[in-house]
């Protein structure tokens, strides 16, 4: 079984020195991490396997690395600045925020119904947006054969009116949801008046109750910083001149570079760029872990292909290249979070838990034609998450940055005419003998967030030697004992909140520790490291039995199991560890080193004689080390070392001259 919750991870990568807190001198800052000795070992294997796959494996790839900061003109023209960010409502009871768009979502349908109802009147119909809802919700209508459509229909705010009647009534052929993102465009435009939104009732979630609304805002998903010396006040000219953003994506340091890459390369469309590299956004809501964060890293594929009209017979077609990279990446996910020694049963255990998931038209960036999700499924409450998405972009991006875009091209876009741009970005086909602005498919991974499915895919904790029945029946009552202390002190803190004072301990969450304690409890012996990690629950602090109880319990986990990371030894931040059986013994101690000299040019290996060779080798399977190597009497012998495997934890002996063709092949995972 791979983790069961975030925090058994997040707790190996403090302990052992994958990731630690940002700035944590001062008491950290929230969602920024440094990523640790092991961590940035782990990271750079997994770029390094992404580059190696995505680049070196084919023959239609280069890669590059554009700088952080570019012209603020990129994100003008890429949309970033007017449309990155989400908008943000917040309920004047209780200051609490809310993305206008999932609040919107969570609300009764009808009450969205009524929403439209009362605002349609108010829109401008020449808006392209309006214009374009009012045409959709018109051919609805006319297909609609329910008696209400009878009346007729106009494709103009009308049809949205009508559509919204349905809706109250429970009846319409559209779903509300394909008015939120209008609606919430127009309320950050203040054309979606909150007085209106005040007027329907809409609920807060959190409290259930009819919120008082404050006038929705966009919140700025950009960092911005300044190029140069002066500090210009904040929305002056001066300030804007200067004005750049961290880049929220490396993308757009791709597009820059298409025509420098085609021409430097001498590159014939169809082919692609990739680039590894920061993004920054500000989230709202950054967490679980390093999962969603403000500074991460990204690896990004821009594949350039040809417009379909020019794609001849045989030639493959966006639709198809869209199809194949989601493939490709989709077995390159697969590939590198399965160990090797896996059996078929775990193997499809693994594959069970990613996805490749098509968009549905309502979450669809309005430039993509497809977009399809890798999805992860994360443990606890996490569960399905986007790890990258690959999307058929068309030739949105490089006609956004290109000059002299045909005007119909600019409109079937929905793009600006672009009169800040010195070139076109075209490309002149010989084989088509035409120019054309190539379409694009982006596959976009995140590599931070990578890390956390690999990790949390490979963290085992393996029951080595069954507990005794002797050994179980102690930790059960030992439980027992805790509760029964606990219920007390339960009752005891109640009794001071009745009277109006502090409690040494807060009822719900000794509570919630009992419970935890419990479910743990009854699945031993399987759960027997869970019953440790239960204990350093908030509510078992302060809890006198469980102080008592903790030194035994973690002896037994030491002693019955271990925590190992099955991870791909491709990925794994140390490939070897050699150990002398006897740290006493000189020629065991200089053999051992030699060994450790021997591979530490190719790849991370380490040396340890800190303590026992059962401990030792516990300590590598917690980081995922493939191979362990112990030198004893017999190596200087007859010059064989004992080769022990992580997963299997067999154990052979192979003679020292041989250790290259046997370790090379199997940390390529061969
Ligand atoms: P999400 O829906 O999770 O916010 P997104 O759709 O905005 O992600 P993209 O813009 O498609 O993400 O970015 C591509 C990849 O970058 C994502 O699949 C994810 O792996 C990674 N990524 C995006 N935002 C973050 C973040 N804040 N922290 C860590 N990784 C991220």
């Amino acid at each position: 079984m791979p983790a069961n919750s975030l925090e058994q991870v997040r707790n190996l990568c403090m302990r052992r020195g994958f990731v630690f807190p940002g700035s944590a001198v001062y008491g950290g800052v929230a969602s920024f991490w440094d990523y640790g000795p092991l961590g940035v070992e782990l990271l750079n294997n997994i770029k390094k396997a992404w580059w190696q796959d995505t680049i070196y494996t084919r023959n239609d790839m280069e890669g590059l690395d554009a700088a952080v900061l570019m012209s603020r003109k990129v994100w003008q023209h890429s949309g970033h600045e007017a449309t990155f960010g989400d908008v943000l409502i917040e309920n004047r009871k209780n200051n609490r925020r809310h993305r206008l768009d999932h609040l919107l979502l969570d609300q009764d349908p009808k009450l969205l119904g009524e929403l439209l109802e009362r605002s349609a009147p108010t829109w401008d119909p020449s808006d392209p947006q309006i214009d374009n809802l009012a045409q959709f919700c018109g051919s609805w209508l006319r297909h609609h054969d329910g008696q209400d459509s009878k009346v007729g229909f106009s494709y103009g705010l009308e049809s949205i009116q009508r559509i919204a009647q349905l809706i109250k009534k429970g009846n319409s052929p559209v779903t509300a949801a394909n008015f939120v993102f209008l609606l919430t465009n127009l309320a950050v435009r203040k054309q979606l008046a909150v007085g209106v939104l005040n007027e329907v009732g809409i609920i807060d979630p959190t409290t259930g109750e009819v919120g008082d609304w404050l006038q929705p805002r966009r919140f700025m998903g950009m960092f911005v910083t300044h190029a140069g010396p002066v500090q210009a006040d904040p929305g002056t000219e001066e300030e804007l001149a200067s004005r750049v953003y961290l880049r929220p994506e490396t993308a757009q340091g791709i597009f820059m570079n298409f025509a420098h890459v085609q021409r430097a390369m001498a590159r014939k469309v169809p082919f692609g760029v990739a680039q590894i590299g920061k993004a920054f956004r500000n989230e709202i809501t950054p967490g679980n872990f390093i999962f969603r964060t403000r500074e991460f890293e990204q690896m990004e594929i821009e594949f350039f292909i040809k417009p379909p009209q020019f794609v001849k017979e045989g030639e493959k077609n966006d639709q198809q290249w869209h199809e194949e990279w989601v493939e490709q990446r989709f077995k390159w996910w697969l590939r590198y979070a399965t160990s090797p020694s896996a059996t078929l049963e775990e193997r499809d255990a693994t594959a069970s838990r990613f996805r490749a998931r098509a968009q549905t038209p309502d979450e669809l960036a309005h430039y993509a034609k497809a977009t399809t999700d890798i999805e992860y499924l994360f443990p606890g409450s996490l569960g399905w998450g986007e790890i990258e998405g690959v999307a058929n972009r068309t030739d949105f991006d490089l006609s956004a940055h290109s000059k002299d875009v045909p005007e119909e091209d600019l409109k079937r876009l929905k793009l600006e005419p672009n009169h800040d741009s010195t070139e076109k970005l075209d490309y002149f086909d010989p084989d088509a003998k035409a120019r054309y602005i190539p379409w694009v498919i982006e596959p976009s991974a995140g590599a931070t967030r990578a890390m956390l499915t690999f990790l949390c895919e490979a963290y085992h904790d393996e029951v080595v030697t069954e507990p005794t029945k002797q050994q179980i029946d102690q930790i059960k009552s030992d439980a027992a004992m805790i509760r029964k202390n606990a219920e007390k002190k339960i009752k005891e803190a109640q009794k001071e909140i009745a009277a109006g004072r502090e409690a040494k301990h807060d009822p719900a969450t000794v509570e919630a520790f009992l419970n935890l304690l419990d479910e743990t409890v009854s699945r031993l012996p399987e759960s027997l490291t869970e019953v440790l990690t239960a204990l350093d629950h908030e509510g078992a602090q302060n809890l006198e039995p469980v102080k008592k109880f903790r030194p035994p319990t973690e002896k037994l986990v030491e002693d019955c199991t271990r925590t190992v990371l099955r991870l791909h030894p491709a990925l794994a931040p140390v490939k070897l560890a050699v150990f002398p059986l006897k740290k006493n013994k000189p020629e065991l101690v200089e053999l051992a080193q030699a060994i450790k000299e021997r591979f530490q040019r190719h790849f991370r290996v380490v040396y340890d004689d800190s303590a026992g060779i059962g401990r030792l080798y516990r300590r590598q399977d917690e980081i995922g080390t493939p191979f362990c190597i112990t030198v004893d009497f017999e190596s200087l012998e007859d010059g064989t070392v004992t080769v022990r495997e992580r997963d299997s934890m067999e154990q052979e002996r192979v003679k020292i001259d041989d250790l290259p063709a046997y370790l090379l092949p199997r940390l390529q995972g061969e």
